[in-house]
C-alpha cells in the first residue's frame, strides 16, 4: 500500500496549519526562518512574513527571557539536542505570551546540524493558573500562621519565632525574656457575658497588646485560649517587668467590664515574666515552663498581677 500523505503536500499543510501549535522551521546555515505557521499572526499579531530570521524570534521576547533562552537554544542545538524552553514572547501590542518552544534538531550525516523544527504551544493560561497557585500558597501560608479568631500570630508562629530568637540570644549571649499573660476568670465571663461576647473581648485583649511592645523584634501571639505571649529579644529583667506593666495598665485602661469577676469590675490579666540568657546546657522548654510557673504563682497571690 502506497503511503497517501506522501503524494498529498497539501495534507501535512492543512494538518500543520490547523492545529493550536504553531510549527515553524528555521535553516541553521542561515539562521533564516524557512517557514511559520499562518497562526502565528494570530497568537502574536505579527504577520507570518514578518518572521524572517532568528533574529526576528530574539527581539520579540521579553528582555529578561531573551539571553538565557537565546544561549540555551544555540547551544542544544550545536550540540545536535532536541530542547524546550518556556519564555513570553512579545505580541505586536507590547504585551507578552507565554509561549512554551518545543525543538526538535535535524541532523546532517555527520551529525551537525542541520535545521531546527519546532512548535510553539500557548501556555499563558497554564502560567496564569501557575501564579494563582502561587499566591494561594502565599495566602495560606499567612492564613496557617495567623490566629483566625484575633488576626495577631498563633502558637505555630510562635514556635517558630521562640526557636529563632532562643538560637539569637544564644549565640550573640543577649538576654531574651518572654512574658505568659492569662485572662482571670475568663469562664466565669463567658458564662456571664456568653461566648460571641468572650470572643470580642479576646480580639480586643488581642488588640490592646500588640500595642504594648514597640521594639520591632518585639512579638506577640496568641497561646492558646485566652493566654497570650509576648517575646522580647535583647530585653533584660527589668524592661521586661516595665512592658509587662504597660500591658497590664493597658488593659486597664481599655475598661473592658467584667462583672462576674472576683478581683475586680473590669477584665484584668495575671502574668508570669521570665528572662535568660540561654547557654548550651539551657531548653527552651525548660525556660518556657518557667514562665508558666510563674503565671501559675500570680493566678495563687490572687491574680490581675506580674510575677
Ligand atoms: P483563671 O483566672 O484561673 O485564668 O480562670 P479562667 O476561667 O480564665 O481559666 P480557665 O483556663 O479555667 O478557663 C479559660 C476559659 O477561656 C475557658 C474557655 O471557655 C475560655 N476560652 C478559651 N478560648 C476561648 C475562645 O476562643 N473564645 C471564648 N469566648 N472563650 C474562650
Ligand atoms: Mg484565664
Ligand atoms: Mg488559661
Amino acid at each position: 500500500m502506497t503511503d497517501p500523505l506522501a503524494a498529498d503536500h497539501s495534507v501535512y499543510k492543512t494538518l500543520l496549519e490547523s492545529t493550536n501549535a504553531i510549527p515553524w522551521k528555521i535553516d541553521w546555515a542561515t539562521m533564516q526562518f524557512t517557514y511559520i505557521g499562518p497562526q502565528i499572526e494570530t497568537l502574536l499579531g505579527w504577520s507570518q512574513d514578518s518572521w524572517a530570521s532568528a533574529q526576528d524570534w530574539a527581539a520579540r521576547m521579553h528582555p529578561d527571557d531573551q539571553a538565557w533562552v537565546v544561549d540555551y537554544c544555540v547551544s542544544q542545538s550545536r550540540d545536535g539536542k532536541d530542547h524546550e524552553a518556556d519564555y513570553r514572547a512579545m505580541h505586536k501590542d507590547g504585551s507578552y505570551v507565554w509561549i512554551r518552544d518545543v525543538v526538535h534538531v535535524v541532523r546532517n550525516e555527520d551529525g551537525s546540524a542541520n535545521s531546527l523544527i519546532g512548535f510553539m504551544f500557548d501556555i499563558s493560561e497554564r502560567k496564569r493558573t501557575e501564579e494563582k497557585l502561587i499566591t494561594l500558597q502565599k495566602e495560606l501560608e499567612e492564613l496557617s500562621f495567623k490566629d483566625g479568631l484575633t488576626g495577631i500570630a498563633n502558637r505555630r508562629m510562635f514556635d517558630k519565632v521562640f526557636e529563632l530568637e532562643w538560637a539569637n540570644a544564644m549565640r550573640n549571649h543577649q538576654p531574651l525574656s518572654v512574658i505568659m499573660l492569662d485572662i482571670d476568670y475568663f469562664k466565669q465571663y463567658n458564662d456571664h457575658y456568653g461566648h460571641i461576647q468572650g470572643d470580642d473581648s479576646l480580639k480586643r485583649v488581642g488588640q490592646v497588646l500588640s500595642g504594648a511592645a514597640t521594639r520591632s523584634r518585639d512579638f506577640l501571639a496568641r497561646f492558646g485560649g485566652e493566654e497570650f505571649v509576648l517575646v522580647l529579644p535583647e530585653t533584660d529583667e527589668e524592661s521586661a517587668k516595665k512592658v509587662a506593666e504597660r500591658c497590664r495598665s493597658l488593659i486597664f485602661k481599655a475598661q473592658i467590664p467584667h462583672a462576674a469577676s472576683p478581683v475586680s469590675q473590669m477584665l484584668t490579666l495575671s502574668l508570669g515574666v521570665s528572662t535568660i540568657i540561654p547557654a548550651h546546657k539551657d531548653t527552651a522548654m525548660v525556660f518556657i515552663d518557667e514562665v508558666d510557673r510563674r503565671l501559675y504563682h500570680a493566678k495563687q497571690k490572687g491574680r490581675n498581677c506580674i510575677v
